[in-house]
């Protein structure tokens, strides 16, 4: 009987003596350093990273494209330019520049995998080829590692230097089918990331940034948005016909380092499905409470604030106390804060909406209906609710301009401002784009605008800048008058 090996088990393996390892060790070393200086003499090693130049790279490239066609697999390069590196760099004396670049590459190297290759393809520029990709939203992982990778301190002798990069990533095949127009379309989202204010990725496929926006991975994201505070609020100025400050809208804004800017119509309905929205409200409501509070003690002056509430908070059982508890935590004075609701909020909670709202009331606080005239309101709640003011819709003011004049747009305009006089309600008119629509507005007796003519939303600080101006003008108005030179 003859005896078969087995194909299903490992053949042993042979015992080697420690000095034939070491041989073979010494030989795979000689061939790896003989393999680095030929790159080197065939000019395609970076010379002060060792890293592969843009040269290898493309090459690599085209061997990793011709494999991607054949396997029908992915491959993406990852375009990487250090932020603000000049600058950092004068601060630096030679060797440690050196130094400096030496640890970025070790980091940029940390978080890859056996296979992928990293570039130095100018002084504060890299790229990364991750070949054979199953999977096309992987490159916005590394992505996302690499970032995180870099933002970690580097030392560079006794300095302790803070970096960041702008990414930009390009897929094989939806950006392109060769390795040049994949490395162009990288570096023009990189560029992007960059305007995008740096530390960052862009990608170019619209159909990688859809995936992204899949549900799961953006609640995730949000989660953490909220736990590490990454949100942000926007404020937006409210004028008198006078053009005074007498407003300000909060306005949630939430930059992801990897989706870039998510608008509020993403947001607040995601946050609605998964119960994140009294945390996003809560927190929306304490930072502006606590912000415009801080303007008026600056100031004096009363400054009133709006914020968005989403009809799912207000039936929340510990809504009003939260809302009160927030109040007294900022010292922010009840009758300056109103909150907006849309119509079809209001409507969606029906008379269970009511009574929080009059509890609110009852300690002082304004309520506002948003988006007015494009909900199906019957007249009579705003009897039942404790109404102050009505917002009239942008779209509605979008149609007062000349050139996209709507007879309708004018006529539901005046009607709600005649609804406003007969019952008492404050109006302010959204969305005031042009001075023909603030005209068109004043004349038909609006007294209060909001718009892009008149501020967009804007950062907390850049907004204090507003308020120092406003104050700076009227105490020059009311204290120095103008000397007229002497003659
Ligand atoms: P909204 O409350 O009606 O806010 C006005 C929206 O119009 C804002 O969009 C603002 O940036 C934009 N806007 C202001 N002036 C102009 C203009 O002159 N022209 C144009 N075209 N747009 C202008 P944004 O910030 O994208 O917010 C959209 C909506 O998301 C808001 O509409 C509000 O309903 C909701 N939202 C925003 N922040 C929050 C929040 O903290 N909580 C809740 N529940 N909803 C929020
Ligand atoms: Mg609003
Ligand atoms: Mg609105």
């Amino acid at each position: 009987m003859s005896f078969e090996p087995d194909p299903e088990k490992p053949a042993a393996i042979e015992p080697v003596d420690a000095s034939t390892l070491m041989d073979q060790l010494n030989v795979a070393k000689a061939e790896v350093l003989q393999l680095r200086s030929q790159l080197l003499e065939s000019k395609q090693l970076d010379l002060l990273t060792g890293l592969p130049n843009r040269l290898l790279l493309t090459d690599r490239m085209d061997q990793a494209i011709l494999l991607a066609q054949r396997q029908e697999r992915f491959l993406a390069v990852i375009f990487i330019e250090l932020d603000r590196f000049k600058a950092i760099n004068q601060t630096l004396i030679f060797p440690e520049r050196d130094e400096l670049i030496h640890q970025v590459s070790r980091r940029l190297i940390a978080p890859l995998r056996l296979g992928d290759t990293l570039a130095a393809v100018s002084s504060d520029q890299f790229a990364v080829l991750l070949p054979d990709l199953r999977d096309p939203l992987e490159p916005s992982s590394v992505a996302q590692r690499l970032l995180e990778a870099l933002r970690i301190p580097l030392w560079v002798g006794k300095r302790k230097i803070h970096l960041t990069a702008s990414m930009g990533i390009s897929l094989f095949p939806q950006d392109g089918l060769d390795s040049l127009t994949l490395q162009k379309q990288a570096e023009s989202a990189a560029n992007r990331a960059k305007v995008e204010g740096g530390d960052c990725v862009q990608c170019n496929t619209p159909t990688l940034s859809e995936a992204f926006l899949e549900r799961r991975e953006l609640e995730t994201y949000l989660s953490e948005a909220i736990a590490t505070e990454k949100l942000q609020v926007f404020y937006q100025p409210q004028y008198d016909w006078a053009d005074k400050l007498i407003g300000v809208e909060a306005l949630l804004r939430w930059h992801h380092p990897i989706l870039g800017a998510v608008p509020p119509s993403k947001i607040i309905p995601l946050a609605e499905e998964n119960q994140l929205i009294h945390a996003v409200g809560e927190w929306v409501l304490r930072t502006a409470c606590r912000q415009v509070a801080a303007w008026q003690s600056l100031s004096l002056k009363p400054l009133r604030l709006a914020v968005n509430v989403s009809a799912q908070q207000v039936t929340h059982p510990q809504w009003v106390g939260t809302v009160v508890r927030v109040l007294e935590e900022t010292k922010l004075p009840p009758a300056c804060l109103e909150l907006e609701l849309t119509e079809s909020s209001l409507l969606k909670n029906g008379k269970l909406g009511h009574a929080p709202l009059h509890e609110l009331k009852a300690v002082g606080v304004r309520i506002g209906i948003d988006d007015f005239g494009t909900g199906y309101s019957s007249l009579s709640y705003l009897h039942r609710l404790p109404i102050d003011t009505l917002k009239i819709d942008q779209s509605f003011v979008a149609g007062l301009h000349p050139e996209s004049f709507e007879p309708s747009s004018r006529a539901i305009v005046q009607t709600i401002l005649q609804l406003g006089e007969n019952l008492n309600l404050t109006v302010i008119a959204e969305g005031v784009e042009t001075d023909a629509q603030q005209d068109a507005l004043r004349r038909m007796g609006c007294e209060a605008f909001q718009g892009y003519l008149l501020g967009k939303p804007m950062a907390a600080e850049a907004f204090g800048h507003i308020l120092e101006a406003q104050q700076a003008s009227s105490f020059e108005a009311l204290v120095v008058p103008k000397a007229k030179p002497i003659q």
